[in-house]
């Protein structure tokens, strides 16, 4: 089943066009990870169509419940929103509409309101998306409503790379080739070619001048002016990281340096060496296809296939939805978890006497962020040394990480685990004494986020190594019999 485009278009009955021509025509962009003017697929299409352009944005209930209290992410999204607005109140006398309720019914005020000619949308390939999708496109369909929908957030659609009998990957190294030659195909065909900018211009024409455009505060969904969380504030900014300046929606972009030397420095926790793109492609403040087009042009082939494994849990979570939960291989649904929750918070809280563990979930708790070497070696440790179920774990980063994307945790925590597509092997367990070793040498990293460490003061390793790895095997084997 490929992703629908849900457009419909049908003709409005004279009665229905006379009762509205009182009200403003508009084409509504409903933005949702796609914060950015440039290079915006669903954006353009609006403002290559006839009627004005009003882009709205909704604060979902529904999403905003599972998050923590005062979420930096939500603050993120809502400080770019300010930005963008602010942009376009300045430049075009015209601005964002932001709503917090359940989209059905914010679709149901604004018909009263406006005569929607269509609505325009870049897809979103998560189960919930899908399903809050299906229930719009419904709603519009019934109102004769064209509702267009857009490949946007990735290169490949998760049925665009798919084996020669149209069945999907589920081992990432042919996925990742067969993508490689798309992609060679595509750009040997296309203006991903041009030297030009891609469309790299904030459209000027056709936005909507509406005079009300309702914002939705922080405050109104809950949040505090002053947060409880201390860093909550900063690290907003941080993944922010623009100020108030709004002469010119800033773009964001990869260092040089950082695509030049991916392949030999990635792997060291206490090197800034890698992109830190995880919230901008998450959130769509920068383009995947300009990323990409960076990547190709250094030749940066490492990286690139990072970017490939992000696209191949995407179609993994579409293909195969109830992965959110379940084992991708059902029979590790058999492992004995331990459900130790003294054991499970001494993990969170970066206290289990094993250093490189416990600086990783200490950055995390500080930042939102952990290095990807050390997001697997605490992953590998919480699954296979404390023999705690990945959903915990999974569900622990979901709630810290900035550039937490449903597809990604849950593909990466089904790796760790062993019980994933293309998993690491359940016998492979990593040696945290050794990562560190090899990773972090000099221990910059571990004394940056454990400067305890090698005093009195440390923890005790909660678990020894051998003791936990034979633990481990058994369980295992026991649950595979
Ligand atoms: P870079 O190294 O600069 O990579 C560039 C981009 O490639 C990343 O921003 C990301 O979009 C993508 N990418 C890189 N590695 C992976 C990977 N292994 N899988 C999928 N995409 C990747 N990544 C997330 O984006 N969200 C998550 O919720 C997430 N959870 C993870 C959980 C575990 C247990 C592990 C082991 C990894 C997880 N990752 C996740 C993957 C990876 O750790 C992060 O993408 C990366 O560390 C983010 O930092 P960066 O942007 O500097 O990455």
């Amino acid at each position: 089943k490929q992703p629908s485009s849900h457009t419909t278009s049908h003709t409005q009955s004279h009665a229905q066009a006379h009762l509205q021509t009182a009200k403003p025509a508009v084409a509504i962009v409903w933005l949702r990870r796609d914060l950015r003017f440039r290079d915006n697929t669903a954006l353009n299409a609006a403002l290559s169509q006839q009627s004005a352009v009003l882009p709205i944005f909704i604060f979902d209930p529904h999403i905003l419940k599972t998050l923590p209290q005062n979420d930096a992410r939500v603050r993120f999204i809502h400080q770019r929103l300010q930005q963008m607005h602010a942009y376009l109140a300045k430049h075009h006398g015209s601005g964002i509409a932001r709503y917090h309720g359940d989209p059905l019914s914010i679709f149901q005020q604004l018909r009263q309101q406006m005569t929607i000619t269509a609505v325009y949308a870049n897809r979103d390939y998560e189960p919930y998306a899908r399903q809050r999708d299906n229930r719009i496109a419904a709603y519009l369909d019934k109102h004769h409503i064209a509702f267009h929908t857009f490949k946007d957030h990735v290169i490949f659609e998760p049925h665009e790379v798919v084996k020669t009998d149209q069945s999907p990957y589920t081992v990432y190294t042919p996925y990742m080739k067969c993508w490689r030659q798309q992609l060679a195909q595509q750009w040997a065909t296309s203006a991903y070619n041009a030297d030009t900018d891609m469309n790299n211009h904030i459209p000027t024409t056709n936005w909507a001048t509406l005079a009300d455009y309702p914002s939705v505060s922080l405050a109104s969904m809950g949040f505090t002016a002053m947060t409880n969380t201390p860093n909550a504030d900063n690290t907003a900014q941080n993944i922010c990281a623009e100020g108030t300046h709004i002469e010119s929606i800033r773009t964001y972009d990869i260092s040089d340096d950082v695509l030049m030397h991916y392949g030999e420095t990635r792997d060291f926790p206490a090197q800034d060496a890698t992109s830190h793109l995880g919230p901008h492609l998450r959130f769509g403040t920068i383009s995947i296809r300009q990323v990409m087009k960076k990547a190709q042009q250094y030749h940066a082939d490492i990286f690139q296939n990072e970017l490939i494994w992000r696209e191949f849990f995407m179609q993994i979570l579409w293909h195969f939805p109830h992965t959110t939960t379940q084992c991708f291989h059902a029979k590790y649904e058999a492992v004995a978890w331990r459900h130790n929750e003294q054991d499970f918070a001494r993990w969170c809280q970066g206290t289990t006497g094993y250093p490189l563990v416990d600086a990783g979930m200490r950055e995390l708790n500080a930042t939102g962020y952990m290095h990807n070497r050390v997001r697997m070696v605490v992953a590998s440790f919480l699954c296979k040394h404390l023999l705690i179920d990945w959903r915990w774990g999974e569900a622990y980063f979901a709630e810290k990480l900035h550039d937490y994307e449903q597809a990604s945790n849950v593909g990466n925590w089904q790796w760790a685990a062993g019980c994933g597509v293309d998993a690491a092997p359940y016998f492979r367990i990593f040696n945290p004494h050794l990562q560190a070793q090899k990773f972090d040498a000099n221990l910059c990293y571990i004394s940056r986020w454990v400067p305890e460490y090698n005093t009195a003061n440390y923890s005790s390793p909660i678990i020894d190594h051998k003791a936990a790895r034979a633990r481990c095997l058994a369980t295992y084997q026991q649950a595979l019999k």
